[in-house]
């Protein structure tokens, strides 16, 4: 490739000057704090908005400001044709850090450890170190490259807006905010809330209460639920029992306590003041009636991979529907229907009719995550993955239809759209190509749950900066970037920008 051998040189012979700016800008907690004047999303994001502009004065660039929250280096005056998405927030730096303290970065055995070095602050340097490339080697650029830096990405990419509402898009774009090759292909989202209400009942036994997760992209590890029932119509031990059966079947464990005793305070403190306010009620009108916690214990994960975690809530469905309920009550019409729906393990919404899959994203996802259950309704939500396929007839409506045949009404919900650039366009076209000759690894295209920088971009790809199998614990503790990585990141946008700016 043109000027290969002095983008090599060039790096080899300043890489850590690069770090020293890595540890510079990550010295700073730019997690998202509160709102002050001037600053959207609090004085950490915003010092390190500055601190960055600093950084590209002293090499000899302008800095470009958007509401304080999002800034601009510009390598020329030229035809704008490639902006470098990157961000300088960060999540917040959490506990149990080893290797160093979260503000203190260090290099240690070809790693550099800090809160930030991944995700995102040294890609942000990188970038700035290869238009600074670009510009001491002299290399001809007719257009302009732009390395955009946003301080909201990790808190719902509040910061974008006040950029393209003055900007438009450019040409092309890449992030370099996750992983190589290059992700071009982020599914849709779909996340409904659904609901059914019903008269208080007195029928045992009887679901009192049910909660699942506390945020919809979390698959549940845990859930809980309170039984009202009389010894005569299931025991303790009936209960366990059963417990044992669903187990073995699914793999969720049980823990069930009657209501006061030990276990029932850890499991009791998820459920909400009304459930515990409607238990001392329940009790006193019926004397003789008991009401059981119960815990169920899964594996958590992201909602965007379900397969890698067990689903606590929809196995706790599964034992709540093995149990004796009184068949005449609504309330267990409408677990069952809930069974039905979402059948234990289903991670592709095959039961509510939302299956689908295409060759660009793959198979769509389905995770039922939140419920809110009590004595006279409940409401649920699922955070689906949607392929690329998928459109308002073929997902949203079906889903609706197929849920209110059970009597069960899906709140008014957006499908969002899904994102795709094109493999074979000139751009994704340069960027594996540059990735081959830099890394000597395969370039390829990968299609992931949703969720990256470049979203809502018609022309925007994620690249970079980790390679693949490099687990840099990104929003852990002892996050770190591997250096060579970074290293061969600069190398490769100094390349980028030569060949798609000359
Ligand atoms: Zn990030």
């Amino acid at each position: 490739m043109r000027y290969e051998e002095q983008i090599k040189n060039y790096f080899d012979a300043h890489w850590f000057e690069m770090m020293r700016d890595i540890s510079r800008i990550c010295a700073i907690n730019s997690e998202k704090m509160p709102e002050k004047e001037g600053m959207p999303f609090g004085e950490g994001p915003y010092q390190a908005l500055m601190e960055f502009g600093e950084m590209a004065k002293e090499k000899g660039f302008s800095y470009d400001t958007y509401g304080n929250a999002v800034g601009a280096v510009n390598l020329n005056d030229g035809e704008r044709q490639l902006d470098i998405l990157a961000h300088l927030d960060v999540v917040p730096a959490g506990d149990g850090w080893q290797v160093t303290e979260p503000f203190n970065v260090i290099m240690k055995d070809g790693r550099i450890y800090g809160r930030g070095t991944a995700d995102d602050k040294g890609p942000a340097v990188v970038a700035l170190w290869a238009l600074k490339a670009i510009r001491d080697l002299q290399i001809p650029v007719t257009k302009n490259a732009r390395l955009v830096v946003g301080t909201d990405e990790e808190c719902g990419s509040g910061d974008l807006p006040y950029y393209y509402a003055k900007e438009a898009e450019a040409p092309m774009t890449f992030s370099p905010d996750a992983e190589y090759p290059v992700i071009n292909v982020e599914k849709g989202a779909f996340r409904p809330v659904f609901r059914a209400s019903w008269e208080k009942e007195a029928g045992l036994p009887r679901l009192v209460s049910m909660k699942g997760s506390l945020k919809f992209n979390v698959l549940p590890g845990k859930a809980f639920a309170v039984i009202e029932t009389k010894d005569s119509l299931c025991s303790l031990d009936e209960m366990k029992a059963i417990a044992g059966k669903v187990t073995e079947k699914i793999g969720v464990q049980f823990e069930i306590a009657e209501e006061g005793s030990a276990v029932e305070a850890v499991a009791g403190s998820a459920l909400d003041a009304a459930a515990d306010a409607s238990a001392k009620a329940g009790s006193a009108a019926d004397a003789s009636a008991l009401r059981f916690s119960i815990t169920a214990i899964g594996e958590t994960s992201h909602a965007a991979s379900p397969s890698k975690g067990n689903n606590a809530l929809t196995g706790l469905i599964e034992f709540l529907c093995a149990l004796p309920l009184d068949e005449s009550l609504v309330s267990t019409a409408k677990l069952h229907a809930l069974k039905k729906l979402f059948p234990h393990g289903d991670y592709a919404g095959k039961a509510i009719g939302a299956a689908m899959e295409d060759e660009v994203s793959g198979p769509l996802t389905l995770t039922f995550s939140m419920m809110d259950w009590n004595e006279t309704g409940f409401w649920g939500q699922f955070d689906c993955r949607a392929s690329v396929c998928a459109t308002q007839e073929n997902l949203h409506d079906v889903v609706r239809d197929n849920l209110l045949a059970e009597g069960i009404e899906m709140d008014p919900t957006e499908l969002e759209p899904p994102h795709h650039v094109p493999g074979d366009s000139a751009f994704v076209k340069e960027l594996l190509a540059v990735y081959e000759a830099y890394t000597g690894r395969k370039g390829e295209c990968l299609a992931i749950g949703g969720g990256t920088y470049v979203h809502h971009l018609k022309n925007g790809v994620a690249f970079g900066c980790s390679m693949p199998g490099t687990e840099n614990r990104m929003h852990g503790p002892d996050e770190f970037a591997v250096i060579d990585e970074l290293i061969v990141s600069a190398k490769m946008f100094t390349q980028i920008i030569a060949d798609l700016c000359q």
